[in-house]
């Protein structure tokens, strides 16, 4: 979501005149979007406002903003104070960027914003120059998992206008995307309650009518991932054979403390109707390991879930304590070393999956949507419309965009395969080196 929002705030510097620069030595204004769910990215943050901090004190003329959910927590803004922040704006206001800068050059100092406006559900992003578009659906998050800070920072579930999200869709098609990313913190709740929405599983259905080659989605909460979004997926060709389902744990006992309102038994019972209906669908998920009480019982039951499911990939992640959120508040972490030695058991697990799933696709054809040359050796690097990362011989394109490649090589992470045909309907791109 980060990257469409960094889009929109693109789209609106762009459309107030302003003229985005390569390097940030030869920015006047450096914006940072932030993301606020784990620690690693907020102390990263830190390091460059710290170096952005010197740098102005040195006398470079420079101002800094601060953006997205970072920006909306008290950590956030303390960071911003102490670092002399100029422009302080929440992930619910990004619109008032060029209201920002307007403050900032008539000489009113430390500009804030952290409404969540109204109008962000109908403001129209331009189609990206590229091959990907990412088109936010719904913003917030009506669920409250303990562990979760996004609640807090984006604010409760909206729901975009159809006219709107079709009016991207279209836009992105007209333009050349090859695949539309939908985008919500829960794609699956679009629509719910709200009356003339379609719901998740007619919406997709609609941008998949646009023609677009592919549709993608992300992210999907378990709890309403329903039969029809299921047959959705299955009936119609454009909507990729791709679901991340995250589960974060296999314990009911872990499941319950993390309030992810599902129990392990319906999660498995998502997955069988997800297999049964949709042949060779891939599937990954997001796990979080060491939440605060699991024990060594409750961690084999995530690793019996993964003998279950398969996972053809996995995001896997220490559980790590966010100021604000209620199991920092209200529960102890588990020591370090004991989270680090049951991540990577879970690690080991996940790449033997994933070596045994991407096995299935040895001789087989996949459409590979081509989208850069790889920064070593003679590839280049796309997706398949099931999410491979997949390597094809540089010299055998004449562009980037989509192709059919018969697979060669499957590792745990890649599959390496040679190009059969071109497929892509749309403008091809000069390839980049
Ligand atoms: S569903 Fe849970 S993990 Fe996902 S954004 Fe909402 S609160 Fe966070």
């Amino acid at each position: 979501m980060n990257e469409y929002d960094s889009n929109t705030i693109l789209s609106e510097l762009v459309a107030g005149g302003h003229q985005v620069v390569d390097s940030s030595s030869d920015a006047d204004l450096i914006l940072l979007n932030t993301c606020a769910v784990r620690g690693k990215p907020v102390e990263k943050v830190v390091t460059l406002l710290g170096e952005l901090r010197k740098e102005k004190r040195a006398g470079r003329n420079l101002a800094v903003g601060l953006m997205g959910c970072l920006a909306q927590l008290d950590e956030g803004q303390e960071i911003a104070k102490k670092f002399e922040v100029d422009i302080l704006i929440g992930p619910g206001a990004i619109t008032d960027i060029l209201p920002a800068i307007e403050a900032l050059e008539a000489g009113n100092p430390a500009f804030a914003s952290l409404d969540f406006k109204e109008d962000l559900a109908t403001h129209i992003t331009p189609a990206p120059n590229s091959l990907t578009g990412f088109l936010t659906i719904m913003r917030g998050c009506n669920h409250h998992c303990t562990y979760c800070i996004v609640p807090t920072t984006r604010g409760p579930e909206v729901s975009r206008p159809l006219e709107s999200i079709m009016l991207e869709a279209e836009a992105m098609q007209a333009a050349g995307v090859q695949e539309i990313y939908l985008l919500g913190q829960n794609v699956n709740s679009y629509g719910l309650g709200v009356p003339g929405l379609p719901s998740f599983a007619e919406l997709l259905r609609l941008v998949a009518q646009t023609g677009i080659p592919r549709v993608k989605f992300t992210t999907s909460h378990p709890m309403n991932f329903s039969s029809d979004i299921i047959d959705a997926i299955a009936e119609t060709d454009n909507i990729c054979k791709y679901i991340h389902l995250p589960v974060q744990s296999g314990s009911d006992r872990v499941l319950r403390r993390m309030a992810r309102e599902y129990k392990r038994g319906r999660y498995l019972e998502i997955v069988r109707e997800i297999k049964e209906k949709i042949p060779d669908v891939v599937l990954s998920t997001d796990i979080i390991v060491g939440f605060p009480g699991e024990s060594e019982e409750d961690f084999e039951q995530t690793l019996t879930l993964y003998e279950e499911v398969q996972y053809d990939a996995a995001y896997m992640f220490m559980y790590s304590a966010r100021p604000g959120t209620p199991s920092y508040k209200h529960f102890d972490d588990l020591p370090r070393e004991l989270k680090s030695e049951r991540l990577q058991r879970l690690i080991e697990r996940q790449k033997h999956w994933s070596h045994v799933k991407n096995q299935r696709w040895l001789g087989r054809d996949l459409r590979v949507l081509v989208k850069e040359i790889a920064s070593s050796g003679d590839y280049a690097v796309g997706h398949s419309d099931q999410n491979h990362t997949v390597l094809v011989p540089k010299n055998q394109l004449e562009s980037l965009g989509l192709y059919d490649v018969t697979i060669e090589t499957a590792t745990p992470h890649t599959l390496y395969g040679v190009v059969k045909g071109y497929r892509s309907e749309a403008i091809p791109l000069l390839m980049a080196q």
